[in-house]
């Protein structure tokens, strides 16, 4: 029987899907419930792959053999019940262009550092002159890249989301960053869920295969059994020394596999604090198991160019460092921000809290903070938590206030950091919106 593809979510993803089912001579339908990009619509339209927009019909979606999701649409949408009723396979977006890649992937997972861990792998075998591509959460969909031809490798950063509708993909290379709790609204409130999710990037693995994971990380830890037990794990860590992975001594990273040994000063990387020393153990240990060459390696974790909204230096003004951290929306991307915070900081945070618990960062806030901004509509609760932390905690309504408030209560040689613990939703179209006005309001003090 032919198979019949139907594509819920019609943007990056979802075309490149609908294109690579197409090229595969798989009968192709596209369904949003929201509109279509304009750019989008005239892809399928010029492809003739037909789509509708601003419903889900029953009707033509139920008669698919097997459907591909958007990693937005939540299990208990009503045509994802329906799907489930009568047992039509869901897939992500991965999962399809994983069947039809024979290129070894490096997938990368985890609640923080994802995109900047899989930018960082990248880089490194890219500089190092291997046929590899960059996909998964970033830029161009994978099943985009595999339908225009297929690569030696691909670098993949991959959601939970993504995972959880995920059957066959086998990363030859998996990086577990961490496991903090965000996200819980989409797994019933039960971290347990989220956390078999995350581990769950490894369940296809076998022995020829690499697990790596984050020796520090609590909750890895504890859940650490649930990996698949065949799988080579190779662990990286800031605080204890390991012989078989990677670890820091004395302000110095180093990396013992096989026998081969890397090192590199930490103060030589081009991404700074403790999250990106790990980040760059993990990117670093991955591009070793594929053989580049350490000096490559080290040449490409100093020239890394840092990506926008992650602890992004924006400006000095009169002495003051103005820093982007708009994509820190829970608390421990923002505990990282704060613990790399040499000076003393005016922080400007809130937003939507997604059940955040600030006693974490409490007592980084005491260290460091002189002042917090509160920009969101709801800023109860970090009143609540930091009243008694900080000298100053005020409101502001809109960027422009809250950079010009920050601006007034910082000293020459203090920082503004925006780092908002919180999604971005209640003012902001999404993060990127939310730190470019950051970066237009300072420059325009
Ligand atoms: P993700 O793609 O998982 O959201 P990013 O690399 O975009 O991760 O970083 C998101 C936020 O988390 C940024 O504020 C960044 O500074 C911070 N961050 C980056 N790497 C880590 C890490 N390993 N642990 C904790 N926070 C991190």
């Amino acid at each position: 029987m032919k198979e019949k593809i139907i594509i819920l979510g019609s943007g990056e993803s979802g075309v490149g899907a609908a294109i690579l089912a197409q090229k595969q001579g798989m009968d192709v339908f596209v369904s949003d419930l929201g509109k279509i990009k304009q750019e989008y619509k005239e892809e399928l339209q010029a492809l003739a792959i037909p789509f509708e927009e601003e419903q889900h019909t029953a009707e033509i979606i139920l008669t698919a053999t097997t459907v591909i999701k958007s990693p937005g649409i939540p299990d208990k949408a009503p045509i994802i019940k329906k799907l489930v009723e009568k047992n039509i396979p869901i897939i992500s977006e991965i999962e399809f262009a994983f069947r039809f890649t024979k290129a070894k992937i490096i997938a990368i997972t985890g609640t923080n550092g994802k995109t900047t861990t899989t930018s960082l792998t990248y880089h490194i075998l890219e500089k190092a002159g291997l046929n590899v591509g960059l996909g998964g959460n970033i830029g161009t969909s994978f099943a985009r890249q595999v339908a225009n031809g297929d690569k030696d490798y691909f670098v993949l950063e991959i959601s939970s989301f993504q995972l959880d509708n995920c059957i066959t993909f086998k990363p030859h290379i998996a990086i577990l960053c961490n496991i903090t709790e965000d996200h819980l609204d989409r797994y019933n409130y039960q971290f347990e869920n989220y956390i078999d999710s995350k581990f769950s990037i490894s369940k296809n693995q076998d022995e020829q295969d690499y697990f790596i994971y984050c020796l520090d990380d609590e909750v890895t830890m504890q859940y650490f059994n649930k990996a698949n037990p065949r799988v080579q794990k190779i662990p990286f860590s800031y605080y204890k020394s390991i012989s078989e992975g990677a670890c820091v001594q004395q302000q110095e990273i180093i990396i013992q596999l096989n026998k081969n040994n890397f090192t590199m000063p930490i103060s030589e990387l081009s991404i700074h604090g403790i999250h990106n020393s790990y980040n760059s153990m993990a990117a670093a240990i991955s591009a070793k198991l594929v053989g580049v060459r350490n000096e490559k390696i080290r040449e490409s974790l100093e020239d890394f160019q840092n990506l926008e909204h992650r602890l992004e230096f924006v400006a000095t003004i009169k002495g003051v460092d103005f820093i982007n951290d708009s994509k820190a929306t829970n608390v421990n991307s923002t505990w990282y921000a704060l613990e790399s915070m040499t000076k003393p900081t005016v922080l400007i945070a809130g937003g939507v809290d997604k059940g955040n618990d600030y006693t974490l960062i409490k007592d980084l806030v005491n260290k460091r903070v002189k002042a917090i901004i509160c920009l969101g509509k709801d800023n109860e609760k970090l009143h609540a938590a930091f009243a008694s932390e900080v000298g100053y905690i005020v409101d502001a309504q809109s960027m422009e206030q809250a950079v010009q408030m920050a601006y007034n209560m910082a000293d020459k040689g203090d920082t503004v950091l925006l780092s908002p613990c919180c999604a971005s939703f209640d003012l902001f179209e999404n993060y990127e919106d939310r730190g470019k006005q950051f970066k237009r309001n300072v420059l325009n003090l």
